[in-house]
């Protein structure tokens, strides 16, 4: 009776928890909200562990752990700079990988018998081992560590992944005819099998994300995050854990849906990132046609101050340079002048999904002001100024321009087109992808070099002044 009541306990637990996480991930899909959404969504999954381990022999040994991850997590949130969470969110998500993985090894371990239920172990250890493998190699493109793109890596990469597929359907079908009862296949085979599976998988992650480059890196990392959940998903239908299908299926598919929209404003199809890749370079500086025209702070001030409509531009350097405020103060300034002030945000700006969303809101730019490249390149020649703040590839017009650029065929803000361009950044260094930028070149183009922060701030000095 006891037994009874503890798991229907449970179960009604694990609902309760479904419905805190259903919430809070609608509750991420607004800016006013996306911050308790994220607390919404942490209580459900810390009340999913907790009424796991009512069933659990030893809830100390459980909760010990629990607590230790909880403090190494929260020890390393607070430690880490702004800049380096989207490398950070990259390692989380391949340690989510890395927990199925286990998971899924050690309930193997605990098999007698040839079953159908291996098969879903396999595909649970696959899933997460390249969910772990990946999120490293991520992490290490993220944080500029693992740089360039060699072809013959990437050829190799591309034949041990086939070499993986393979390998995975002899070892399904080994499973199944197991299963059947064919006796040329016992026991002993399949751990041998299912070992090998597990260093494939770690290979096959680094095999899958090393060939990724440029401007595909976004597109890897949402998926990445996909497979974290469908790992988890996977590895709750092996444990019968409720909790763990339920929070698997909604990061699995939501991830699945970022994918989708990253590749889409990407302009490049799954199967182009993932086996086509690129294996040309941009060109280079001195292949440029145009010169470098640097402004003074005090020029660039008189250029802002006579423009009717500017659009501020952010990337990377933006969150480098942590200038988001200096840019919501310019933005007033120059609204207050009687500018017409917008942002323009690209999806890939930045180094995580919806970064320079983030950066703005937290300095109170209204999401009103905010317009997506489709939204603002019809009418960019009717702009006055576009100042582009630490931004490099996503306004890099080598996208359009130029067939055969890492970046080609990549949606941009047109920038270019705007009556004057003016350009924040500390130096001719290239953005993420690596290439050079035509725009720095182009005649409507001012660079003003020196820190976004710094830039920024002399330039509301001689506003205020
Ligand atoms: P980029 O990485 O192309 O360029 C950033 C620029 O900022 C650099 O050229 C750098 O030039 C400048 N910068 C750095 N620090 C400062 C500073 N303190 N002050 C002023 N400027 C600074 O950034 P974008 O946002 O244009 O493009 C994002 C790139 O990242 C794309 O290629 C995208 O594919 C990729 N990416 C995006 C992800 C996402 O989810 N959003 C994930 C992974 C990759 P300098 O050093 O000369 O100052």
């Amino acid at each position: 009776m006891m037994e009874l009541d503890l798991n229907l306990l449970q179960q009604l637990g694990y609902i309760f928890s479904a419905i805190l996480f259903i919430y809070g991930l609608k509750m991420l899909s607004n800016e006013s909200t996306a911050a308790r959404g994220n607390v919404v969504s942490s209580i459900g999954m810390l009340f999913a562990v907790l009424v796991t381990v009512i069933e659990i022999v030893n809830p100390v040994l459980v909760l010990s752990a629990v607590l230790l991850g909880a403090l190494i997590g929260s020890a390393f949130a607070l430690k880490v700079k702004m800049t380096s969470i989207p490398e950070m969110v990259a390692l989380f998500n391949g340690f989510g990988g890395l927990s199925s993985f286990f998971l899924a090894w050690s309930e193997f371990n605990n098999l007698s018998a040839i079953s159908l239920i291996m098969v879903l172990s396999f595909m649970t250890v696959l899933i997460g081992g390249i969910t772990f493998s990946g999120s490293v190699v991520a992490f290490f493109k993220l944080s500029e560590i693992l740089k360039g793109n060699n072809n013959f890596l990437n050829k190799a990469s591309r034949w041990f992944l086939i070499f993986s597929f393979l390998f995975v359907i002899i070892a399904v079908i080994q499973v199944i005819a197991g299963g059947l009862g064919y006796e040329f296949i016992d026991l002993a085979l399949i751990q041998k099998i299912f070992i090998a599976l597990l260093i494939i998988s770690l290979f096959a992650g680094l095999a899958f994300v090393l060939p990724i480059g440029g401007g595909d890196m976004p597109v890897v990392i949402s998926l990445l995050n996909s497979f974290s959940g469908i790992a988890a998903a996977s590895a709750g239908v092996l444990l019968t854990n409720t909790a763990l299908i339920v929070a698997g299926c909604l990061v699995g598919a939501s991830g699945l849906v970022l994918t989708l929209i990253m590749a889409k404003s990407m302009n490049r199809t799954l199967y182009n990132i993932f086996f086509v890749g690129y294996e040309s370079s941009g060109s280079s500086a001195a292949e440029i046609d145009g010169e470098i025209k640097p402004i003074s702070a005090e020029d660039a001030y008189l250029v802002v101050e006579a423009a009717r409509s500017a659009l501020i531009v952010p990337g990377y350097g933006m969150a480098v340079a942590q200038a988001q405020h200096v840019v919501k103060e310019l933005g007033d300034l120059l609204e207050e002048n009687g500018c017409e002030v917008s942002y323009g945000i690209h999806p890939v700006a930045g180094r995580m999904p919806g970064h320079m969303n983030v950066l703005l809101a937290e300095a109170n730019v209204s999401y009103d002001n905010l317009l997506e490249p489709k939204d603002i390149n019809p009418t960019m020649e009717t702009v006055d100024i576009a100042i582009v703040i630490g931004a490099n590839d996503v306004v890099n017009p080598s996208a359009t321009e130029e067939p055969g650029s890492p970046i080609y065929g990549m949606p941009i803000l047109e920038v270019h087109r705007a009556k004057t361009v003016m350009v924040l950044k500390r130096s001719m260094a290239s953005g993420f992808a690596g290439v050079q930028n035509p725009l720095f070149f182009k005649e409507n183009s001012r660079m003003l070099f020196g820190d976004a922060k710094e830039s920024i701030s002399k330039l509301v000095a001689e506003f205020k002044d």
